[in-house]
């Protein structure tokens, strides 16, 4: 090859890489041309890092955008979090749910422990792998989503912002029972869960035990509606350790708050007013 054909070959080269917007490896070109002059790499290589190095670009460009999609609070990363610290999480249970495959199955998980146990964290961490894997997920807390709902609602869109709501294949929903639903909070929710029940997955996460639920949403028909949909094809996770947030300054704290909590999952038995003895846990609790 002639030394004009050859640079012709490149100004097509260059013309091809911006026709195909592929920034990158056109920024890589004239670097990866010398390092073939130079007899650093022969042109199967050459074609392998222009290639790979356009792909990482896309990759992280896709990957931030999907984040941004997903209204994630902050990025958490399984790597991030210490399981030495939370001795009552089995990993290999959370690992197993890093696979993803309860998103493929359309399965519920919920993540249940006090406050600063890592709830939060690792629903975020498993919403990020799904959306390295390419899924598509929605991040909101409860408190927000009854909201929208709402007002969805008020403006004659509600079927509309459900069937948005169904669209991502994971959503999780955080910060269930830190604040008390607002009245018909509950039956918009369960109206989400009813239209996304078999088809998409979700993470749940609460500080409360599904005892409570009744007395979160207000209504314990409700709230036993929920709960089957949301207990038929779950995964619970009970979280049984002390916050990490206050671990630099658990000394300071009164022993109620240092202990490890616990928190019953136990659905609750029967609809209606609830017994003496359940009232009576329940104010315990
Ligand atoms: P929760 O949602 O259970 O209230 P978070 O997940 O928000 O708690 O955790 C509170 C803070 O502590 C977050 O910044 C989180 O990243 C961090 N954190 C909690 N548990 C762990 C852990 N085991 N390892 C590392 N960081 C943790
Ligand atoms: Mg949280």
């Amino acid at each position: 090859m002639t030394l004009s054909t050859s640079s012709a070959r490149v100004d097509n080269i260059r013309h091809s890489l911006v026709g195909l917007k592929m920034p990158r490896a056109l920024e890589m070109l004239d670097a990866t041309l010398r390092q073939i002059e130079q007899g650093q790499i022969d042109g199967i290589e050459a074609i392998d890092v222009l290639l790979t190095e356009e792909l990482f670009l896309r990759e992280n460009r896709r990957i931030k955008a999907a984040l941004r999609m997903a209204r994630l609070p902050v990025v958490k990363t399984i790597a991030g979090f210490d399981f030495s610290f939370q001795p009552s999480l089995d990993r290999n249970r959370i690992m197993a749910l890093a696979g993803l495959d309860f998103i493929d199955r359309a399965e519920v998980v919920h993540l249940l422990g006090p406050p600063g146990t890592g709830k939060s964290h690792l629903a975020t961490a498993l919403a990020v792998e799904a959306v390295r894997a390419g899924k598509s997920v929605y991040f909101i807390p409860l408190a927000d989503l009854v909201a929208i709902l709402a007002k969805a609602e008020r403006e004659g869109t509600l079927r509309e912002k459900i069937r948005f709501l169904c669209r991502c294949s994971l959503l999780v929903v955080d910060e269930i029972g830190y604040l008390p639903v607002t009245p018909g909070g509950g039956n918009l929710f369960f109206q989400l869960v009813n239209a996304r029940y078999e088809k998409g997955a979700m993470i749940l996460t609460s500080n409360r035990g599904f005892a409570e639920w009744g007395e979160v949403f207000g209504d314990p028909v409700v709230a036993t509606a929920l709960l089957d949909r949301l207990l038929h094809h779950a995964v619970v996770v009970q979280i049984e350790g002390s916050s990490y947030r206050m671990r630099q300054h658990a000394s300071l704290l009164p022993d109620t708050m240092r202990t490890t909590s616990h928190i019953t999952p136990n659905p609750p038995k029967r609809r209606g007013r609830p017994s003496a003895k359940e009232k009576h846990d329940q104010d315990q609790g």
